[in-house]
């Protein structure tokens, strides 16, 4: 079995990238994994600090070596956005394959020494797991408008510059680096079906993006990406993104289609069976980006 690392740097050598998905629970893994499996693309699962401790922080692991093992295949567990050293440490001796330190809303400084801490602290229990550090605002939730209120948009001053990246990594010597580049978390109202709004859609900046790997010499990794205008992802991929997160509109899929489940057949009990239509819509959702984000 390939380490992440070599499944990331095969990826970028291809110009292609990895799919990152969050989950919550054990249908969104049988939805994302299912996908991946249709197309024969190595995958990693995303656990934020809101899903990991509804999983369970060593269940999560379990879940995901379980699937590698039985199905021997390219599968891997990520600690997102992890804001405490504390979790960060919890999610090592767990076993993650990669843990992602947040310290963006720090000062600058500061995010350089917590996030130096935490790659310290991860490579002395295990070399092999990837730690990922990030600079610039992405935003912090995928609530629809939550953050970004309708009119707003995302300004230059909020994106990384090559020379905050290749600082960052060389103090810090993270394995993977997130860059602001006019991505955001969450989706905008557009896809909400709601009025598009020409000022807050989501444009990447794609000149920024080469000149920030370049910068950089670490794995790019773009989150937010629910949202992102298909076309976007290929010139992002091409520009130097090895791994591309997607969580809100998985979350639309599974949300929707749970409730038409429960609405088509209010006397059904059996939750594998109303779950049943969640998991294939989650399995849709993400094979249409896998397929986007590895060229086929
Ligand atoms: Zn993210």
């Amino acid at each position: 079995m390939k380490s992440l690392k070599e499944i990331i740097a095969d990826a970028e050598s291809g110009h292609k990238a990895i799919g990152h998905f969050n989950i919550s629970n054990i249908e969104g893994l049988w939805g994302v994994f299912g996908a991946a499996r249709e197309l024969g693309v190595p995958v990693i699962i995303g656990v934020s600090e809101g899903e990991r401790k509804f999983i369970g922080v060593r269940q999560s692991v379990a879940l995901i070596r379980s699937l590698r093992e039985e199905f021997d295949y390219p599968v891997y567990l990520n600690a997102d956005h992890t804001y405490s050293v504390e979790g960060v440490r919890e999610a090592a001796l767990a076993g993650f394959d990669s843990i992602i330190f947040d310290g963006a809303k720090m000062p600058f400084a500061e995010n350089i020494a917590k996030t130096k801490e935490c790659v310290d602290f991860v490579h002395s229990v295990n070399p092999e797991i990837l730690v990922e550090g990030e600079v610039g605002f992405i935003g912090t939730s995928s609530k629809i408008w939550e953050e970004i209120p309708e009119g707003a948009s995302i300004t230059s001053e909020m994106l990384t510059t090559p020379e905050q990246a290749r600082e960052f990594v060389e103090k810090t010597r993270v394995n993977l680096f997130a860059p602001a580049v006019g991505n955001i978390h969450g989706m905008f109202k557009k896809m909400a079906g709601g009025e598009r709004n020409a000022a807050a859609e989501e444009k990447l900046d794609i000149g920024r993006i080469k000149a920030i790997r370049e910068a950089a010499g670490a794995p790019l990794v773009l989150h937010g990406g629910s949202g992102i205008a298909d076309a976007d992802f290929v010139s992002a991929i091409q520009a130097g993104i090895g791994i591309v997160h997607i969580s809100t509109e998985l979350r639309k899929a599974y949300h929707d289609a749970l409730e038409k489940s429960l609405q088509d057949d209010p006397d059904e009990l059996a939750p594998y069976r109303t779950m049943a239509p969640a998991v294939e819509a989650i399995k849709q959702a993400a094979l249409g980006r896998l397929r986007l984000f590895s060229g086929m």
